[in-house]
């Protein structure tokens, strides 16, 4: 059988990792979470010449080897660890040649810590243009180590980091300075307690607190010599430490590489100035949402429909073929639609991250950031929760997921819990057949009652959001620190492959992630409606039939009275009738409790359920609306949909949390079912409450 040795991509954020790993594995790679965190975890096969395999992990970025950040601890525990199934054979530093300097700190650490470390340079396409010029013998002696100069853009030096990596035995181990010069009589004293041990592992479970195999921090604390460190000198020796690392960086630098800095451009400098202005800044960020938003719209809709359309067709044919039964009941009314219910997200979905992928790639994402970080974050969020914000205009289900570039978890989880609020596009056809029976018309400042009863809807959602967001940030007690990114990368040409795998990845991880749960949900929902116990619903046909038997009513209208028997009777209808005691104080009734109920499968259900109920032809609107607005109240007899309940419901829908597939995507992305839990509950509960004031006070 072939070898197969472990690869570790590390390196700081935006240096080209990810771009490496796609250069390096192409399309044999699969993404995860780390087990039982959410930090990404991506790995894959690389081939190598004579027949050697080699499992790829682009590591989370990271500075130093000093943790802050949930990413960076990943990185740590890995690199510590030996029994880790992970750990590598070979660590490849991946830097950026603008800023070598800085990337090179990390590579030091790494270097001490023993592991064979190959340094690859990428973005060697920049070298010309910012006039860099590198010594790579020179670098390699003295950082003892072999380069890779790459260019996964121009698809340069790919082949010679793979013969590196194959290679790999031949590389130095050697550390390329003496971190313990700082304290020698210290570190003396602590290699010779545990003269097994490496002593930059040593030190980096005393600073850090981190533990690997079975060495933890109190057996080090335990010998009193080392007690005599309080916390306050080994931060100035951690301090020490980071100084001579970069003498010793500054020094190599100062031989290996020329920079002529008269041929650097200053095209970057004018174009930050208007991107990150105070005021043109927002106008062009907003104006290209806007240009996203719009386009997502636009270009979803026809897939959409499509989407639509073929499940739609499928399932009459899987009806027409199959013998008639449970079983072909279940497959055309149960899976197909769940299936399909899974798949009509993808366009969205694709087209969102088609977009951030570009704003991203291009290095915009890093100047909206810079814009937005310092507004979003007095409420606790990141410059990044813009994206998902608006986004859960159209849907929650791609801007849940675009949390992901968020890498400061507590941020990300704040704008996951909070995005729901915002109002998506499902809400709409409920918002509009209940404005339209409740509202008056009328006019104010020009514009009709309606139409503002809509904006408010929509400004209700966002400040919800918003405030909820600031509430979340004082009560849950989660320590994550934030980068503070003082740089910002270059403008560049967005990577057509990183661009298409990053649409290709977040396609397939929402189908295969939260599309199980959806469409589980979808056959039990499609069960409870379809299915009851008794007479009422077994013989509802001859009931009906019966019941209308001497008057004359067509046999379209007979269908539809014996759908809304059956559904009245169903599991589900049962279930309405069984909350009507609860919901009566919201001023509903059973009928509303199963569209509520129903309208779990995705909010727009709720109008078709109601038309059900009301035995209309479901694709007539006006006459649901008729229907509706004729429908009495079963205990004062006025009608049952006025301003009270109307109001009532709106808010309800307002903040519910009235969507399985956002459950499912809060889910997947959170890694337990605890934050989808409490979003259900918590939201729910807070709908009810507003919707019972709503009504008590309107009625
Ligand atoms: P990561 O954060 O380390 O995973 O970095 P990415 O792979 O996401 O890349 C960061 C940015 O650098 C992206 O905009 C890439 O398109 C860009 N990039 C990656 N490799 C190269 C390269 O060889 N040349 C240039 N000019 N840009 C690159
Ligand atoms: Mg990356």
């Amino acid at each position: 059988m072939a070898k197969q040795i472990n690869v570790a991509l590390i390196g700081n954020p935006n240096t080209g990792k990810t771009s490496v790993f796609n250069a390096l594995t192409g399309l044999n790679q699969k993404v995860g979470n780390y087990p039982g965190i959410t930090v990404e975890k991506k790995e894959g096969i690389c081939k190598l010449p004579k027949g050697l395999k080699a499992h790829i992990i682009d590591l989370p970025g990271t500075y130093s080897l000093n943790a802050s950040s949930l990413d960076e601890s990943v990185v740590i525990e890995l690199l510590l660890n030996q029994q880790h199934k992970d750990f590598p054979d070979v660590a490849v530093v991946v830097t950026d040649v603008e800023n070598l300097k800085r990337n090179l700190l990390l590579y030091t650490q790494i270097k001490d810590l023993e592991i064979p470390t190959i340094l690859a340079i990428n973005m060697a396409d920049r070298m010309t243009y910012k006039g860099i010029q590198l010594d790579i013998p020179y670098l390699e002696k003295e950082l003892q180590t072999k380069i890779a100069l790459i260019s996964t853009r121009k698809n340069k030096g790919i082949d010679h980091l793979k013969e590196l990596i194959t290679n790999y035995k031949a590389l130095s181990t050697q550390a390329c300075l003496e971190a313990s010069e700082i304290d020698k009589p210290y570190f003396e004293g602590l290699q010779k307690a545990f003269p097994n041990q490496l002593l930059y592992k040593l030190w980096l479970v005393i600073t850090q607190d981190v533990n690997f195999g079975t060495l933890e921090r109190q057996d080090i604390d335990a010998i009193q010599d080392f007690k005599t460190k309080s916390k306050a000198d080994l931060k100035r020796l951690q301090q020490k430490e980071t100084i001579k690392r970069y003498q010793f960086i500054n020094n190599t630098l100062k031989k290996g590489q020329t920079i002529d800095l008269s041929s650097a451009k200053d095209l970057r400098i004018k174009l930050d100035r208007i991107l990150t202005h105070k005021v043109f800044g927002y106008l062009i960020f907003f104006g290209i949402l806007m240009l996203i938003f719009q386009a997502i719209y636009d270009w979803a809709e026809l897939p959409m429909e499509f989407i639509d359309g073929a499940f739609a067709s499928l399932s009459e044919w899987v009806k027409a073929s199959l013998p008639s039964g449970a079983f072909t009941d279940l497959v055309a009314e149960g899976v197909i639609p769940g299936i399909g219910g899974v798949v009509i997200f993808i366009p969205q979905i694709a087209f969102l991250f088609l977009f951030i992928s570009i704003l991203e790639e291009t290095g915009y994402m890093s100047r909206v950031v810079f814009l937005m970080d310092k507004i979003m974050r007095r409420f606790g969020l990141s410059g990044k929760s813009v994206v998902p914000l608006m986004s859960g205009t159209a849907c929650a289900i791609p801007a849940i997921m675009a949390t992901r570039n968020i890498e400061n978890w507590k941020e990300r989880l704040i704008t996951i819990l909070v995005t729901p609020f915002t109002t998506c596009a499902a809400r709409l056809p409920v918002y509009l057949i209940i404005i339209a029976l409740v509202i008056p018309e009328g006019t104010l400042f020009g514009l009709s009652y309606k139409a503002l009863t809509l904006m408010l809807l929509y400004l209700i959602g966002f400040v919800t959001a918003v405030l909820s967001a600031k509430l979340l940030n004082n009560i849950l007690n989660i320590k994550s620190k934030s980068y503070f990114v003082v740089e910002m990368p270059n403008y560049k040409l967005p990577l057509f492959k990183n661009v298409a795998l990053t649409v290709i990845e977040k396609t397939k991880s929402f189908v295969f992630g939260a599309g199980k749960i959806i469409l589980a949900i979808s056959i039990v929902l499609w069960f409870l409606a379809s299915y009851g116990p008794g007479d009422q619903f077994n013989n509802a046909e001859e009931i009906i039939t019966i019941e209308y038997a001497n008057q004359n009513v067509s046999e379209d209208d007979l269908q539809q009275k014996i759908a809304a028997h059956k559904l009245e009777h169903s599991f589900i209808g049962i279930t309405g009738r069984a909350i009507e005691p609860v919901i009566k104080p919201l001023g509903y009734d059973w009928k509303i409790g199963i569209a509520l109920i129903s309208s779990f499968a995705a909010r727009e259900v709720f109008v078709g359920t109601l038309a059900t109920i009301y035995s209309v032809g479901s694709d007539d609107e006006d006459t649901i609306k008729n229907r509706m607005a004729k429908e009495k109240h079963p205990v004062l007899g006025t009608p049952l949909f006025n301003l009270a309940s109307g109001i009532s419901l709106l808010l309800f829908y307002a903040f519910a949390m009235q969507c399985m597939s956002t459950l499912a995507i809060v889910k997947r992305e959170t890694n337990s079912w605890k934050w989808p839990l409490y979003q259900l509950v918590i939201m729910t509960a807070f709908a009810y409450i507003v919707a019972l004031i709503a009504y008590q006070v309107l009625k």
